[in-house]
Parts: structure tokens; C-alpha cells; sequence
């Protein structure tokens, strides 16, 4: 490992958001619109088109994709996989959501199982989202791992195999990096070439700025105003995604409990990390590796992501250092941030 690293000023850790340009030339405003959608906030923003139907277009596309792989929404696929009848074996789902289940199970074996789309016990017990949370029963959390195991899982064309009947699927660490993909199909298609797509966070750019300056994505200061930022990335055309124990959690007697959680304790992944970052040019690569490298720890994680082709990851450990992958330092915008 060569990794570089800083040391930042202040407890800090990174989400992403989308600054302002560097205001070479005068650009036309660009059109945008927001919507509250796969339990966030999913904003486009097209910089080169005044088509306002295509915002439209684009966030009922998101729904869509929300209808079918959401593991809440009852008649989604995912939904209709983990309430089977007993004793279903076999599930027949659409070609993309067996595509996604594939590669959910590939980062499952990429990571041996820190990774794993069969959380669902684990993750419909614990409520991240309650205004008064309560810590799930310690008997129920045991129960719940258990259960959990992607081996139990396969696709063989559009069938999905369950080898046990406890076996569940949740999709949300990999599902909004692939609706954004498919969202910016979606605009390119429609010949857009410079937008940018924020699924809570979540974060792909269509091309550049209509000047040929690049994207200027920020990293949040953790646990502070959405506006504060520590860095900013200069990006063009690529995905930026961040994984924190800060997003969706709850404090209780001073432990904080986060959403990403170790399919064998049942419990947060406590590892002495505080976000990790990806940068990479597919933004479901981004948001299963995100959530595989925060689970693999700092050491195995930037293994992982240092063997991947053309991706970059910012780990933000608990005494407040960036560590860099190889090449990630050079993403870093140099001017001041906006
Ligand atoms: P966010 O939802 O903030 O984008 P992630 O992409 O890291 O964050 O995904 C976290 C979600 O993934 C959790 O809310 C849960 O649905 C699911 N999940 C939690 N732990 C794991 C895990 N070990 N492996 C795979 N998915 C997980
Ligand atoms: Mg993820």
C-alpha cells in the first residue's frame, strides 16, 4: 500500500455534495429538481437542456426502479423474493433486477461475506430511521444473523434460487448506484451531455460543465451544516459515493449506531473508521464498494479498492486522517472551496 494522507483540522468525515463552478464564463442557470425518493432526497440538475420534462422523466425513472427493488415496498421484486411462499424455492424476477442480485452476490465474494445483499433480517430489525430508537433485543440480533448468507442465494437467468427459506435480500447498499446509472442512460439517451445526479449523496456526473471545467464535488465536514466541507474532488464524468457511520444512526448511551452492519455479530461495523469514499466511473461499483471497503476495514479495505480499475477511495479513520488510494490525492480541487 502507498497511501497518502492528511491530517485534518477537525473531526471530519465525508459525504458528498455539489459546490458551485469557478465562474470562468458566463453559463445559462442550469434546470433542476428534487424529490424525496428511495428514502432521501434525489436531485437532477441538467446544465446544457431547458427541457424541464426531462427532470420529470428522469425522477419517475428513479421511482420505478424504487417499485421494483426496494425490499419495502410491497409488489417490488425483492419484496416478492423474501415474502415467497414457503417451501418457493425459485423466484422468476425481470432480467435487471437478477443482473443486480448478481453483482451483489460478486461483491459478497469479493469480500467474503463483509459484504452481504442477504442483510435483510438484520437490517428490517434494527430501525435507523425511528425519531426515539430503541437497540434491538441481543436473543433477535443473533436470530437475525443467522439467517443471513448470500451462499444461500444464486441466479440462474432470471431465476433467483433460494437455498434456505430464511434467506431475505436487501439491495440498499448497491441500489442507488445502480438507478443512478441507469438515470444517466436515461439523460444521455435523451442527448444531454453535462448533468449531475445526487441520490442522497450519492453522487454521478453526466460529462462536464458546459465551460470544460470539471465538477466540483465536496466532502462533508461529518455531523455538521451539509455546507461545510473539508475537500472538494474536481470530477468529471465519473461517480463519487460515500459510506459513513453518520448518515442513518442513532446515539445511545454514547455509542453511535450506524446502518452498515456485520453480517456475523449483528451489530455496526466498528472499526475505527468513519466513512469511506469511492470514486469510480459506474456509480453501482461506487456504491457496493463504498459499503464493501467501509465493512472490510481500512487495511483490506484499500486493498480492494487499490485491485480495481480506475477507482479512487478517501478513507476518513476516527483520529480524523484522510487516507488516500493511489492516485486520489490528484482528484483534490486546489482552490479554496466555494
Ligand atoms: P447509504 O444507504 O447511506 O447510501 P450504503 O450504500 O453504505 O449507505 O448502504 C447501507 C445500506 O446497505 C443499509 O441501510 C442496509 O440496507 C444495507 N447494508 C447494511 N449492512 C450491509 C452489509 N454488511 N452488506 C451489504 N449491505 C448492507
Ligand atoms: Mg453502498
Amino acid at each position: 500500500m502507498n497511501n497518502g494522507r492528511i491530517r485534518a483540522l477537525t473531526g471530519l468525515c465525508l459525504s458528498v455534495l455539489l459546490l458551485g463552478g469557478c465562474g470562468r464564463r458566463q453559463e445559462q442557470e442550469p434546470i433542476s429538481r428534487s424529490e424525496f425518493l428511495l428514502n432521501t432526497f434525489v436531485t437532477v440538475t441538467i446544465y446544457d437542456s431547458q427541457d424541464e420534462s426531462l427532470l420529470e422523466d428522469c425522477l419517475d425513472l428513479c421511482r420505478d426502479y424504487e417499485n421494483l427493488l426496494s425490499a419495502t415496498i410491497p409488489g417490488s421484486e425483492i419484496y416478492q423474493i423474501n415474502h415467497r411462499t414457503p417451501g418457493t424455492e425459485r423466484v422468476q424476477v425481470s432480467e435487471e433486477t437478477a443482473k443486480l442480485i448478481g453483482e451483489g452476490l460478486y461483491f459478497g465474494d469479493l469480500t467474503d461475506g463483509a459484504f452481504d445483499i442477504t442483510i435483510e433480517p438484520l437490517s428490517s430489525l434494527w430501525d435507523f430511521t425511528s425519531e426515539d430508537p430503541v437497540l434491538p433485543d441481543p436473543e433477535a440480533i443473533r436470530q437475525a444473523a443467522n439467517k443471513v448468507d448470500y451462499r444461500k442465494v444464486q441466479v440462474e437467468g432470471n431465476e433467483i434460487v433460494l437455498l434456505s427459506p430464511d434467506v431475505s435480500i436487501d439491495l440498499g447498499a448497491i441500489a442507488k448506484g445502480y438507478i443512478a446509472d441507469r438515470m444517466k442512460d436515461y439523460l444521455q439517451e435523451h442527448g444531454v451531455e453535462s448533468a449531475v445526479l445526487n441520490l442522497g449523496g450519492n453522487v454521478l456526473c453526466l460529462g462536464e460543465r458546459p465551460d470544460g471545467t470539471p465538477f466540483r464535488i465536496g466532502l462533508q465536514m461529518p455531523f455538521e451544516d451539509r455546507n461545510e466541507t473539508i475537500a472538494a474532488l474536481e470530477i468529471n464524468d465519473l461517480s463519487v459515493v460515500t459510506s459513513g457511520v453518520y448518515e442513518r444512526h442513532f446515539v445511545i448511551d454514547g455509542v453511535n449506531y450506524h446502518h452498515i452492519l456485520n453480517p456475523h455479530s449483528g451489530y455496526p461495523y466498528e472499526n475505527g473508521l468513519l466513512s469511506v469514499t469511492i470514486v469510480s466511473p459506474r456509480s453501482v461499483d461506487g456504491d457496493a464498494l463504498s459499503t464493501s471497503c467501509f465493512s472490510l476495514g481500512l487495511e483490506k479495505g484499500m486493498e480492494l479498492a487499490e485491485s480495481m480499475e480506475g477507482v479512487y477511495a478517501y478513507f476518513v479513520t476516527d483520529d480524523y486522517e484522510i487516507h488516500y488510494s493511489q492516485g486520489a490525492e490528484e482528484l483534490l480541487d486546489k482552490q479554496p472551496s466555494a
